[in-house]
């Protein structure tokens, strides 16, 4: 499978105007020789799990089609399999719907079809066209023949209409058991397309569905329930993805033996992206199986999961914008959704100085006990972004990683005699520092030069590094919750063995007690924030007042790029 890495070239002209896609191309056709007034779409997901970015992508699509087009579209959901469907799933689904800033015109359950899909069925059963098979599962699929053989005729297809009328009526009356019984459309035994050799349309299940209840036990086939769904709605185009390419030609045949209204269907090549797994069942394992820690967990390629970890809905629509669709299956590199994340929260995100890894810089010529009051800029990409005020005193952390007892040569930080500026305030200068029993640097001490202050600077001196830092006695703590990719293959449903085996047991690094400015304090769920030079990080749900907690949402920089080029 082809990987795309997009050039930071490519992506700098992400907001011009591209070409139309291919189903632009078509729509634009339809539209201009009349064949539709109006376009209507659908998003139909099936209630079994919590939406991915691989749904994201259907969603802005067809969503994104209807509005572009001035049409309509429709979420639909696809619940004919009442085994694995909950009511909690669909009102997720609404909501991240919502949240990426779609509103569907109409809201349809496919079992609110049930019994107009049963009236299809009797219909195509009075043409000749459906009959009951008393076979079992595994007589049908020995039946069935392959690719290279024909199937064999079911001894039950030539029953007559009235006797196959009386048995599906029987089956929806619940007089047999799961399985006995089966409705099959009678196209053709040894139809090259496996898919038309007399297809299910309806199977005996004896089960409770989330919405119909037990008002019935013979539930339709995808094949038989989705076109036929479309067609009552007079959906126009019905895009699905690739690997419903070759049920078209049955999505047609039940419209056409039906006579009813031609939706017509439409494929694209699923969204697949590196570092991940993107299908439902698959993330029930990681859900169920305690691999993550549930649906939204910030590193799942959920809806949820990404919301919680802070990206927004801008980059995500960015994201699938940028990567448009596909005739073929590809995989698309995660840096890309990071690449759009970055480029939004750039713009949204005020900057905070918080130190993760923090020691003491102790100024020994600034008087103990006195508050400076420092005015910084909260978003220099934002002209209404506004200032704060960040106190400063002679105690301040600052992060480990920025004082080396034996720097190198170009090591624009703390050492013994150099000088760096603190973000908004002065140029301090490394006079000494101290050690514990272990060697460990536990204090840095420095001088600071009065007229070296931010915005006046008088000083005439010219340093290269500006490190950020937090004032001690007005310093707060916070949790951080650091994440990394979730896998540590790029496509691990494509490896060998088991896809778990290729977690990373490391994606989740837990910084228990970080220091923030005091303007952190009043943060709430879902604010996001830039970390001076940590990255960009949001209020987790699980903050309280008395205990923040934030998540990183993405580094600045894409480090695993620099990785991969080191390698
Ligand atoms: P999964 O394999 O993850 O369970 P699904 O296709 O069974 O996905 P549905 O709920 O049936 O999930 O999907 C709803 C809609 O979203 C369908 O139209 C489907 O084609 C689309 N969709 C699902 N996964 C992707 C994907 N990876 N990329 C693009 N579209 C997708
Ligand atoms: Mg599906």
């Amino acid at each position: 499978m082809q990987t795309f890495t997009f050039a930071l070239r490519n992506q700098a002209s992400m907001s011009e105007e591209r070409s139309l896609n291919f189903l632009e191309e078509i729509i634009e056709e339809h539209l201009k020789e009349g064949k539709y007034e109006h376009i209507h779409t659908r998003f139909p997901p099936e209630p079994n799990g919590y939406l991915h970015i691989g749904h994201a992508s259907s969603i802005c699509l067809n969503f994104g089609l209807a509005k572009r087009y001035n049409g309509k579209c429709n979420l639909r959901f696809d619940d004919t399999n009442p085994v694995t469907e909950e009511t909690e799933y669909v009102e997720s689904i609404k909501n991240d719907i919502k949240w990426l800033g779609f509103q569907w015109d109409g809201e349809y359950y496919a079992s609110d079809y049930f019994e107009t899909l049963y009236g299809f069925a009797v219909d195509l059963i009075k043409k000749g066209l459906a009959y009951v098979d008393d076979s079992s599962a595994e007589e049908i699929a020995a039946m069935k023949g392959n690719t290279m053989e024909p199937g064999k005729n079911s001894p039950y297809r030539d029953r007559s209409i009235e006797e196959n009328l009386k048995l599906f009526e029987e089956m929806r009356a619940g007089k047999y058991k799961d399985g006995e019984k089966t409705l099959r459309a009678k196209i053709d035994m040894s139809h090259p397309n496996l898919l038309l050799r007399d297809p299910l349309m309806y199977r005996i299940k004896h089960a409770h569905h989330h919405r119909t209840g037990d008002k019935w036990c013979i539930y339709p086939m995808y094949d038989f329930a989705h076109g036929e769904s479309d067609s009552i709605e007079h959906i126009t185009h019905s895009i699905c993805t690739l690997e419903f390419i070759h049920h078209r030609p049955l999505y047609n045949w039940f419209i056409e033996k039906l006579g009813i209204y031609p939706s017509q269907q439409y494929e694209f090549a699923r969204r697949n992206m590196t570092y991940t797994v993107m299908s439902k069942r698959k993330l029930l394992q990681l859900v169920n199986e305690g691999h993550v820690d549930g649906w939204d967990d910030p590193r799942m390629p959920t809806v949820s999961g990404m919301r919680r970890r802070g990206y927004t809905a801008k980059a995500i629509r960015q994201f699938s914008d940028t990567v448009g669709i596909a005739k073929r299956e590809n995989m698309v590199d995660v840096g890309l959704l990071e690449f759009c994340v970055r480029e939004d929260l750039n713009k949204k995100a005020n900057r905070m100085m918080a130190v993760l890894d923090p020691i003491k810089l102790v100024i020994t010529n600034y008087p103990e006990g006195q508050t400076d009051e420092l005015d910084l800029e909260n978003n220099p990409e934002d002209e209404n972004g506004g200032t704060r005020k960040v106190p400063f005193s002679n105690e301040l952390w600052i992060e480990r990683e920025d004082f080396m007892e034996n720097p190198p040569k170009k090591f624009f930080r703390l050492g013994p005699g150099l000088m760096v500026r603190l973000k908004g305030a002065y140029i301090v200068k490394c006079e000494d520092f101290k050690k514990d029993a272990e060697g460990n640097v536990t204090e840095v001490h420095c001088t600071y030069i009065p007229e070296s202050r931010s915005g006046h600077d008088t000083s005439g001196i010219n340093v290269k590094g500006t490190i950020h830092w937090v004032s001690v006695p007005h310093a707060k703590t916070a949790e951080v919750r650091l994440y990394d990719r979730l896998f540590k293959v790029e496509d691990p449903s494509s490896e060998e063995g088991d896809f778990k085996s290729y977690i990373n047991e490391n994606s989740k690094h837990i910084l228990p007690a970080i220091y923030i400015e005091p303007a952190l304090a009043t943060a709430q769920t879902g604010d996001h924030f830039q970390f001076l030079r940590k990255g960009y990080f949001c209020v987790d749900t699980d903050s309280t007042p008395e205990h923040l907690v934030f998540n990183r949402t993405v580094g600045l920089k894409d480090t695993w790029a620099k990785e991969a080029k080191k390698q």
